[in-house]
């Protein structure tokens, strides 16, 4: 065939100055790759010859991983399909510094090994001084798993129905208790469950009461539950799951509950995620007791759940450096918000875009059913797609796109964020 001579051979494609160096970039494999999929669509008459290595060089992808970054401008400020909580700039940068060789385990000073991310966990105990200890494990679960390994095994968890909750993609907490060894002793009906239900419950074979907030979905109307306070005067150890990992309270969300206040009103442990409204990394975090903390830290199963130094230094970062985007998006103020989106609708336009109010929500990552007033950029539903595709991604509500701005980077200046819809808009248009 004609066209099949046309195409060029692929040691003449790799040799071109911009697919060798881009072969020394991301690796050999994912530069073949890229020049046999170009090959392709020249033989399939797709693209002329002439064009493959061009159009090898513009399907080269951006980095070694496929992971690519996105802007998330759902209005769900903790988007779990998006990674939750973006790293600040001082998190990155941590993480960038702690990539290559690191003194994550050895002292500099004296030539020894030292504690495993000692400042890291020094950081989180200044952030949350009512916590007699702290450690860090893999996520919130691994916490989970871990404390209901040490304390409960063969034991009973002392659980209120109304709290057995999915976490997400299939991932319930009970089973994820059970799977321990523990034995989950429910008490109270779905929506109510009162201290007295506790009390019956316990006793010698309790290992410990566990509090999970529901942070995922809200029940209303006829409802009760016990408080940390009353299930701390039980005599067995209290547990309790706050999910989000508020350190201290927040008055925008003054229904989400915080370490620090469950800690003050007796809870023995506490288990948090580190990359919810914390915005850290993914992260467990456990603060409490320090004879629990230390029983839980030398537990074998500890080794298999520890983070690494990737995590160490971004949650290091995300304590001590400037507010997390996280933080900083619940807090920021509507009428910031609203002049942003209005400069947006302006630089586009052209694409019938408008500015308008907006309601966001924290996510599945907590405070459910909390709405934060915020301002979006709308545009004809078919944006949607092609904006998705270059990595923007907003939500549909009554045949528009919304670009939530609550949600979005907030250091992304908006000439740029013009320009990333406005390039999208357009190759969606040629597609
Ligand atoms: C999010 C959440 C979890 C799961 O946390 P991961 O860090 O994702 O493992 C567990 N419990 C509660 C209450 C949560 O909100």
């Amino acid at each position: 065939m004609d066209s099949r001579r046309r195409v060029p051979r692929t040691d003449a494609l790799l040799a071109d100055p911009r697919l060798a160096e881009a072969a020394d970039r991301l690796g050999r494999s994912i530069v073949k790759a890229a020049v046999a999929a170009a090959q392709e669509r020249a033989r399939s008459g797709e693209i002329p010859g002439e064009t493959v290595a061009d159009a090898a060089v513009a399907s080269l992808p951006a980095h070694a991983a496929s992971l690519r970054p996105v802007i998330n401008a759902t209005g769900v400020l903790l988007h779990t399909n998006l990674g939750r909580a973006p790293l600040s700039a001082a998190a990155r940068d941590a993480v960038l510094a702690a990539a290559g060789c690191t003194d994550v385990e050895f002292d500099l000073a004296t030539g020894r090994r030292d504690r495993r991310g000692r400042g890291t966990l020094a950081a989180l105990a200044e952030a949350c001084p009512a916590a007699g200890a702290v450690h860090v494990v893999n996520n919130n679960a691994a916490a989970l798993v871990l404390a209901a390994t040490v304390l409960a095994q063969d034991r009973e968890i002392v659980i209120s129905r109304g709290e057995m909750v999915e976490i997400g993609d299939g991932f319930r907490l009970p089973e994820l208790l059970a799977s321990t060894g523990a034995r989950l002793r429910e008490v109270g009906t779905t929506n109510r469950t009162t201290a007295a239900d506790y009390a019956e419950a316990v006793g010698p074979g309790t290992g410990f009461v566990l509090k999970v907030h529901p942070s995922n979905f809200r029940i209303e109307g006829f409802t009760a539950q016990a408080s940390v306070r009353e299930l701390a005067a039980l005599g067995v150890p209290v547990v309790a799951d706050i999910g989000s990992g508020l350190l201290a309270p927040d008055p925008v969300l003054p229904d989400e509950p915080d370490a620090a206040t469950a800690l003050a009103d007796g809870a023995d442990l506490v288990t948090a995620s580190g990359d919810k409204l914390l915005g850290g990394p993914q992260a467990g975090l456990l603060l409490g007791r320090s004879d629990l903390v230390e029983r839980l830290r030398r537990h074998p199963l500890a080794r298999a759940l520890r983070v690494g130094k990737l995590t160490l230094a971004a949650l290091e970062a995300s304590l001590r450096g400037p507010e997390p985007p996280a933080a900083q998006s619940l807090h920021a103020d509507v009428r910031t918000l609203r002049e942003r989106a209005e400069l947006l609708a302006k630089e586009l336009t052209e694409h019938d875009a408008l500015a308008v109010d907006s309601v966001a929500k924290v996510g599945g990552g907590g405070a459910p059913g909390v709405e934060l007033p915020s301002a979006a950029v709308s545009l004809p539903e078919a944006y949607a797609e092609p904006l998705r595709r270059a990595g923007i991604v907003g939500r549909v509500e009554s045949g528009r796109l919304l670009l939530d701005l609550r949600s979005a980077p907030a250091d992304l200046d908006v000439t740029t964020f013009a320009r990333r819809v406005r390039s999208a808009a357009v190759t969606g248009e040629g597609r």
